[in-house]
């Protein structure tokens, strides 16, 4: 394969930095950069940017209002948006739920929730995850009973991201228990106003709150939010989980995140010195930038691939496992650059318009919350030891 962009590629990737540069907010790209807290508004903002310009849903057709992109388009657009310190599109609704609605839900399902999910009308979350039932995910307990022209459900969802500001959960439900676990699972979508649906926040390591418990208490929803067959939800959810993991290398953010740890080096001191010339860290620093472009090559050619296949294969794995480790390698050598500085967490430093002094520079303050929070790289979107064991099976055949 070719590694060089074409002169089209090349075209494409001005023009979005062009159209970035002109409509990323300013505060937007400071708080992200900065690695600050980012509201609900803050995500819809530039979502709603993106969807007037017709591109908020890199990967989806042109009939369902997608940009038409290549492959290779979607990671130039993704890593330009990551260096201008644009935040992310959430997959939630665009890369998750709605590839499924199109693959298998109704008319009905598609007209109202496709162009919704498009304008950023609704924010969705997912309710896969039980206490239990995390990699074993087929062993879920949430019942969902049939009562004519509806189902009540009952049961709970745990680690659910961004939850709190949801406006739709769709959700794998047990409808049968007889059987593998597999065949009685069925897929729905749960409007979180519905009565009987409560979100109770979980504390992080790093002290935020980003994820949550859902609980379901007689929770009663048409049959018609059910996409596709009773029973049949296993199918479904492999098909999501499939285009979760595409796009999960985070090659665009680490490149950001590498030149910000070369900055953070220049600025600190070790032995009276740039610790940026401090022979160990900067092998280390050279090292990660070395598998950062190792990844970089391994995600093009995983891109080029893409379209004479089905979905995304087990190289989706790959990228997991790689991606997450370089994320974790970069907070934790930041952490390391400004040594003790890093360890007092103020929370409020993480708010846009906090004015109170930081201990070892502005740059110090969010590192040790960043560096907790990237432990999570590693266990979400299904585990590195549940990745690898993918990678054992359907790649090397063991
Ligand atoms: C920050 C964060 C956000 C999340 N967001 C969501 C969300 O929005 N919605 C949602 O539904 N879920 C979400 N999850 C849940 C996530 O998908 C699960 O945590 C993950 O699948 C692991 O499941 P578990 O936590 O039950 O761990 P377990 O499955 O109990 O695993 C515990 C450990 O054992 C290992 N292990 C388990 N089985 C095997 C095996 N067969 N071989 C080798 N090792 C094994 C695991 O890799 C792990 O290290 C989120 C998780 C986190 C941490």
């Amino acid at each position: 394969m070719d590694l060089e962009y074409t002169a089209s590629e090349r075209a494409f990737r001005d023009e979005v930095r062009a159209f970035v540069t002109a409509n990323l907010p300013a505060d937007l790209s400071a708080k992200v950069l900065e690695a600050k807290r980012l509201t609900r508004d803050d995500f819809m903002r530039w979502h709603k940017i993106l969807a007037a310009k017709g591109w908020v849903a890199a990967g989806w057709p042109q009939q369902y209002g997608g940009p038409g992109w290549t492959p290779v388009q979607q990671h130039l657009f993704d890593e330009e948006c990551a260096a201008a310190g644009a935040p992310v599109i959430l997959p939630f609704g665009v890369r998750m739920v709605a590839p499924v609605i199109m693959a298998f839900g109704s008319q009905a399902q598609k007209d109202y929730f496709l162009p919704r999910i498009l304008s950023g009308e609704d924010w969705w979350c997912q309710g896969y995850s039980e206490p239990g039932s995390g990699s074993d995910l087929a062993s879920l307990k949430t019942r969902a009973e049939r009562q004519g022209d509806h189902y009540i459900v009952n049961g709970q969802k745990t680690w659910n991201t961004l939850g709190q500001y949801a406006d739709w959960i769709f959700c794998l439900v047990r409808t049968a228990t007889e059987g593998r676990p597999q065949e009685g699972i069925s897929f729905l979508l749960i409007d979180m106003k519905t009565p009987g649906v409560t979100v109770r926040p979980i504390r992080m390591l790093d002290g935020e709150e980003e994820i949550n418990e859902v609980w379901f208490e007689n929770v009663k929803v048409p049959v018609d939010q059910r996409v596709g067959e009773e029973n049949k939800g296993w199918t479904y959810a492999k098909f999501l989980l499939g285009h979760e993991r595409t796009g999960i290398a985070g090659v665009g953010k680490s490149k950001r995140e590498l030149q910000k740890l070369k900055g953070i080096a220049r600025k600190e001191r070790a032995s009276g010195r740039p610790l940026i010339e401090d022979a160990r860290f900067r092998d280390r620093i050279a090292q990660i930038e070395i598998e950062l472009l190792a990844l970089e090559v391994t995600n093009l050619r995983v891109l080029s691939e893409e379209g004479t296949r089905k979905g995304p294969g087990p190289e989706a794995s790959i990228l997991k496992v790689r991606g997450s480790e370089i994320q974790q390698s970069l907070s934790e050598l930041m952490m390391q650059a400004v040594g003790h500085y890093g360890v007092p967490y103020v929370r409020e430093a993480l708010d846009a318009d906090y004015k109170g002094e930081t201990v070892g520079g502005d740059y110090a303050a969010p590192l040790a919350g960043v560096y907790f929070n990237m432990r999570k790289t590693s266990i979400y979107s299904g585990s590195n030891e549940i990745q690898k064991n993918i990678i054992s099976q359907m790649v090397l055949g063991l």
